[in-house]
């Protein structure tokens, strides 16, 4: 977690920066005004920065690991902040996940999912859950591939203490607004083909900051974006 603080007024001209860019390629590509939500990824930054954003109207966001994620989390208790879990899930860690988040976009094995699900407290509302998809079948990264997708979808569909709502991807970097389109369109295709099945998927998480626009040319229906609202990770994670 950073410990420096930066001015909230950078932070608040790049956040409304961000919903400029969200709301004009909306309107370039045929999308719906206000379609597409903004999860503000604050991994590696302190609470000062959350509370900034908050200050100009963000609600989301997203967090990548449990032990940075949990003391956050605490501080801001109160219920008015959503958050979600969008790094990788280790079995050890899941109680605390279906504990204190909202949703959780990287689910990639239907282990997890079951922990997730028998572990989410009573009192809470089913936990929403995205299925993370390796899009480029790379062999180093998470994500169910698109051989096991469709099982892996019917069987997180029943359990009754998650709601599945749409698949995540992470695809490769590249610079090339074709060739991340591309990609993002596998992405909405497989959605696409799970709801022909029948599973009723609304969500779509795809898109950073350096290509958000990409995925919201092919359906994003939110995107998850730290730096472009935080500035530069000085740890890259
Ligand atoms: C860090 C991270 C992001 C945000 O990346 P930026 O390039 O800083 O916008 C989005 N999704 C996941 C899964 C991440 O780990």
């Amino acid at each position: 977690m950073g410990t420096n603080t930066q001015p909230a007024e950078s932070i608040q001209v790049r956040l409304n920066a961000v919903r400029a860019h969200i709301a004009s390629a909306e309107c370039q590509y045929g999308r719906v005004p206000g379609s597409v939500a903004l999860l503000a990824v604050s991994k590696t930054w302190p609470v000062a920065d959350i509370l900034a954003a908050v200050d100009a109207g963000q609600t989301c966001f997203g967090e990548s690991y449990v032990q940075e994620a949990m003391p956050k989390i605490e501080a801001l208790a109160g219920g008015w902040i959503e958050w979600h879990f969008i790094g990788p899930i280790q079995s050890n860690k899941t109680k605390q996940i279906a504990r204190c988040f909202d949703w959780v976009h990287s689910i990639d094995r239907l282990s997890i999912a079951q922990r997730l699900n028998d572990q989410r407290p009573p009192g809470l509302p089913p936990l929403h859950v995205c299925l993370q998809v390796n899009i480029g079948d790379e062999p180093q990264k998470a994500g169910v591939g698109m051989a096991g997708l469709p099982i892996l979808a019917d069987a997180v569909a029943v359990l009754p203490r998650l709601k599945l709502r749409g698949l995540m991807a992470l695809p490769p970097l590249t610079d090339n607004f074709e060739a991340q389109r591309q990609m993002f369109r596998r992405v909405r295709e497989a959605l696409e083909m799970l709801n022909v099945r029948g599973l009723g998927l609304d969500t779509l998480s795809m898109g950073m900051s350096g290509d958000l626009e990409a995925a919201i040319a092919e359906g994003a229906t939110m995107v998850r974006i730290g730096s472009a609202i935080f500035g530069s990770r000085k740890v890259k994670i």
